[in-house]
């Protein structure tokens, strides 16, 4: 390189300049993007999803590019202290995500207080900006802060007691001959389990369905033994067949567990399929989404039936039928 130290310097402020431009530009296309909700008809459940998995953004850079264009959009006055650098891309973000945070707690920032808080962070560092926060909000280190930093793993932060660490040492301890070197992810994992086949619902009913059948062969093999003699003539309906109701009479939108069984299900989420081909496979809020809608008279039959994320199901709309996406 024949540059001279001082041309070098040059050349990497001018660069940094275009790259700012750039950045700034890239977020205002993010906003008409997201706005106009474009990830769902390219196969992604979330405008995250499309940021990470289509531009090829790292969990980390998605985050802050979002926040940032959440932040410019409301208070587009600050777009050229991004462009200048005043105002970097992660105190922008950091700044949108405390706002979100102030107004889950129900302590939401008036225009006005929005645009004080921005100027108070330009040209800080994220350091700065951070105890700017625990300024405002002293309860802040209580908080719990979740972020993806990658497809299936999540950094969760929160403070706890020193008593509740010392109880979740102590049941470590007692669990030390399953494991002696028990991490707090597989204690909670533990904990969780213990929890969920307590208070599940769903895991209820899935043992009451066992126990149920049991009892249900129990007696078909007592009736067997007496009913050897008869010629069977009629088929015994199986306890789901009989669930027959007045609601069903009126077109009810329940499906019957062997039809929902029937569903063609590859395990690979969300059957949703964009024109280029790229498939969802979202396994947020999985449900079974009519192909025919049930509206206007589609049956609840698995041939009519497809599993769909939630935020396809939702915007059906911008669907094209995607019935043969499990054959691809
Ligand atoms: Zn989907």
């Amino acid at each position: 390189m024949t540059f001279s130290n001082d041309e070098l310097v040059l050349e990497a402020e001018r660069e940094i300049k275009l790259e700012r431009e750039s950045t700034l530009k890239i977020i205002k296309l993010f906003q008409e993007i997201a706005a106009r909700k474009i990830y769902l008809e390219h196969g992604y459940p979330s405008f995250y999803e499309m940021v990470t998995k289509h531009f090829g953004y790292c969990a980390g850079s998605a985050m802050r590019r979002i926040n940032a264009m959440k932040l410019v959009k409301e208070l587009s006055q600050f777009e050229e202290k991004l462009e200048t650098g005043e105002l970097s891309l992660s105190v922008a973000a950091d700044v949108q995500s405390f706002l979100y945070q102030e107004s889950k707690i129900e302590r939401p920032y008036s225009l006005n207080a929005k645009i004080e808080l921005v100027e108070t962070c330009l040209g800080k560092s994220r350091r700065e900006v951070e105890e700017e926060f625990a300024r405002r909000n002293p309860e802040r280190e209580k908080r719990e802060t979740q972020h993806a930093i990658s497809n299936d793993r999540l950094r969760i932060s929160f403070s706890i007691s020193k008593e509740l660490n010392d109880k979740l040492n102590h049941l470590k301890d007692l669990l030390g001959h399953v494991d002696p070197s028990m991490t707090t992810e597989s204690l909670l994992e533990r904990l969780v389990e213990v929890g969920l086949e307590k208070f599940d619902p769903k895991r209820r009913a899935e043992r009451a369905k066992i126990r149920n059948e049991k009892k249900r062969q129990t007696a078909a093999k007592a009736r067997v033994g007496q009913e050897s003699d008869r010629p069977s003539n009629s088929t015994t309906p199986s306890s789901l067949a009989t669930f027959t109701s007045a609601a069903e009479v009126k077109r009810s939108r329940y499906i019957k567990v062997h039809e929902r069984n029937r569903v063609e299900n590859d395990g690979r989420g969300c059957t949703f399929v964009s024109k280029s081909g790229h498939r969802c496979e979202s396994k947020r809020f999985l449900q079974l989404d009519h192909i025919e809608s049930f509206v206007q008279g589609g049956s609840n039959r698995a041939e009519n039936l497809r599993w769909m994320c939630g935020a396809h199901n939702r915007n059906r709309a911008v669907q094209p039928e995607s019935k043969s996406a499990l054959a691809n």
